[in-house]
């Protein structure tokens, strides 16, 4: 049972988590995700469904390479595959040769068809609304089924990608050694309002671009340094 300590301190880190929201709400009221798969704007539902196969591929060609290097390899992967059927046909040699750059080809190719004929063979060529049907799908981990389905089923859940693992552990949520997605995942939910959680995780990669850079973190000028626990004393 939490102790009265525990209680007041879990809810005096909610309170600051709550203020760094609305003062990143405040520096980017628009939300976008960094991964222009289309609907990166919102968009109709209908729409979203239909090319949420684009932000699978996405995710997955993201693990350890940059976001802008995935929007560029997907413009010509989109252009030659422009469908999901278009992809889980395609000719693995040649998605192969198309997604070199993002490192890591021969896997990530297979997982993209792979996962898109599963899409198509068993989900109507949708992303299904369910974390066990995504992370039954080759090369999805909880990250990007939290990304699907906060963007298209607008549902919670925290992306623990490399941003927000840094960023939140210099804000002092957690130890900054920690880098486990899952570990930081489960402090960060209760601490973020559903609602919240996926327009919280792409404000976050902004912020981190702008302001918070991995090497060089531009503290004297950034809207949360009062927040921030980097390189103060615990
Ligand atoms: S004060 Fe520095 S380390 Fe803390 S969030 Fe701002 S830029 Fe990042």
């Amino acid at each position: 049972m939490a102790t009265q300590s525990t209680v007041k301190k879990q809810a005096a880190e909610a309170a600051r988590m709550d203020e760094i929201i609305r003062r990143l709400k405040a520096v980017y009221p628009h939300v976008v995700c960094a991964l222009e798969w289309g609907g990166q704007h919102g968009g109709e539902p209908a729409f979203l469904l239909q090319e949420s196969w684009k932000l699978l591929v996405m995710g997955r060609l993201s693990a350890q390479c940059t976001d802008a290097r995935v929007n560029i390899v997907c413009k010509d992967l989109f252009a030659k595959f422009p469908t999901v059927r278009d992809m889980a046909e395609g000719d693995i040699t040649e998605i192969e040769d198309v997604v070199r750059p993002c490192g890591l080809y021969r896997t990530k190719a297979q997982n993209i068809k792979e996962a898109c004929r599963i899409l198509v063979d068993e989900h109507g060529g949708i992303v299904p609304d369910d974390m066990d049907a995504l992370l039954a799908l080759p090369g999805v981990g909880r990250k990007i089924a939290n990304l699907l389905l906060g963007d298209i089923y607008g549902k919670g859940g925290v992306v623990t990608d490399t941003h927000c693992i840094r960023i939140c552990g210099r804000l002092g949520f957690y130890p900054e050694a920690v880098k486990e997605p899952l570990k930081v995942e489960r402090i960060l939910t209760p601490l973020i309002p559903e609602a919240e959680q996926s327009d919280f995780c792409h404000r976050i990669v902004q912020f981190g671009r702008d302001v918070c850079a991995a090497r060089a973190p531009r503290c004297g000028n950034c809207p949360l340094s009062d927040l921030c626990r980097h390189g103060k004393e615990a």
